[in-house]
């Protein structure tokens, strides 16, 4: 037994971490949808949220097989590529509003719901479809 492993340090935060990060990892995206894939706890990462997800990705794949299409294309309708805007857009729009209500100095229960908007808002925008 030469390898020894302390793991009392492993519950701590890392200490390179001073104050709040910027660009906190992301759970995995399920490559169908683009939800964010449940840690299924130990065993290997899941890339798909849910069955219904695995499935339609490989019905894409074999429909892409042999096309011009990489294997791995992303293909939405135009439905989809639209919807996926307008939710971008509405993110901006509640990002605007946090800000105006900020300029003008609305009182902190309103920057509170704002916020609250704009986080629900920006959660919903990270799918895909
Ligand atoms: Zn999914």
């Amino acid at each position: 037994m030469s390898l020894s492993v302390s793991t009392s340090s492993q519950q701590l935060e890392p200490p390179e971490q001073s104050g709040r990060s910027r660009s906190p990892r992301r759970l995995d995206a399920c490559l169908w949808c683009g939800r964010e894939v449940p840690d299924a706890g130990s065993g290997r990462r899941r890339r798909y949220c849910r069955q219904s997800c695995r499935q339609r990705a490989y019905e894409q794949r074999t429909a892409v097989k042999g096309s011009a299409f990489p294997d791995d294309a992303v293909v939405l309708t135009a439905e989809e590529a639209s919807a996926l805007v307008d939710r971008a857009f509405e993110v901006r729009c509640a990002a605007e509003d946090v800000a105006t209500a900020l300029s003008e100095g609305a009182p902190h229960a309103d920057l509170e719901a704002l916020c609250r908007d704009l986080v629900q808002l920006a959660r919903d925008a990270e799918r895909l479809r």
